[in-house]
């Protein structure tokens, strides 16, 4: 089925959606970037994503080309044209196309805004919770404003290939002997019952999924420490876990070919997941 995708205020079939070869998000990573997850047709988290969006965009000195009210529009349409039940909504914008010069272009050059859908029926459902994921640990080799949810994506791409190579699902990022975060997703650990994850700063993304499960673990009572924890912290910890848009709570069992805890999902991780994906259902939009 193709896909009807939206391009600078019109939506056409995916086949016809053309960008600039001098558009800056493709000649400098110059752009930034959200994913809402979809499910049983609304929308997760929409407000936290659409203010993150405005964040990263004022982080840039980019103008913000789109009122909240016309891109929860725009999701909207999209979910409908595409017919999505369970999915995602990827939306890019970018500081348009100019000549190619490292200095930004002119205030009032047309900026990129894309957006098109993902499905994803079951997303939900992911036989990965029920086992847990693995991973591996590698050196952090971002920029160090991870906070701006840019699309430069190439080192998060090579640590999903890094892992793949090591028969395991993710990577987490290690810095100064300190866990940063998944190549694409926040990264817990539990110990003694305590919820162990990054405090914010420039370091790692301000996950909008991290935001939420923190609120509602602190709403069941649960202990929660915001702090950095070592790799080996990691590797002792009685249970791991990532949060993301996409997965939701999802469960880690094992780093670098070792088994974390019993080595299957532990309950803080399934407890989680399940108050996580309740209580969004409930609010979306
Ligand atoms: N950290 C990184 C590096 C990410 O790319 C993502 C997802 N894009 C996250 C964390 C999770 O953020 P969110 O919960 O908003 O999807």
């Amino acid at each position: 089925m193709t896909r009807t995708v939206y391009l600078n205020g019109e939506y056409m079939p995916e086949d016809q959606a053309k960008v600039s070869v001098f558009d800056r998000g493709f000649l400098f990573a110059d752009g930034v970037y959200e994913v809402t997850s979809v499910l049983g047709g609304k929308l997760l988290d929409f407000d936290g994503h659409a203010v993150r969006l405005a964040r990263s965009l004022g982080e840039l000195g980019m103008a913000n080309p789109i009122t909240k009210d016309d891109l929860l529009a725009v999701h909207r349409e999209l979910v409908r044209l595409n017919d999505i039940e369970d999915g995602l909504v990827y939306l890019q914008i970018t500081r348009g196309a100019a000549d190619r010069d490292f200095a930004f272009p002119a205030e009032g050059t047309p900026q990129t805004i894309v957006l098109f859908t993902q499905a994803k029926p079951g997303l939900a459902d992911s036989p990965l919770a029920q086992t847990g994921m693995k991973v591996i640990s590698i050196e952090d080799q971002r920029w160090a404003r991870r906070d701006i949810k840019t699309v430069q994506l190439l080192y998060p791409s090579m640590g999903k290939m890094m892992a793949k190579a090591a028969g395991a699902h993710d990577a987490w990022m290690v810095e100064d002997g300190f866990i940063t975060e998944g190549t694409s997703n926040n990264a817990y650990i539990v110990k003694d019952g305590k919820i162990i994850t990054r405090n914010l700063g420039h370091e790692i993304l301000h996950g909008i999924t991290r935001a939420a499960v923190l609120r509602f673990a602190r709403e069941a009572q649960m202990e929660i420490e915001e702090r950095p924890f070592t790799l080996d912290e990691a590797k002792a910890a009685d249970e791991a876990f990532i949060t993301s848009a996409s997965m939701f709570v999802m469960p880690v069992v094992e780093m670098d070919g070792d088994s974390i805890g019993t080595g299957a999902v532990g309950p803080v991780a399934k407890r989680l997941r399940e108050i996580y994906l309740d209580e969004s259902r409930k609010m979306a939009v």
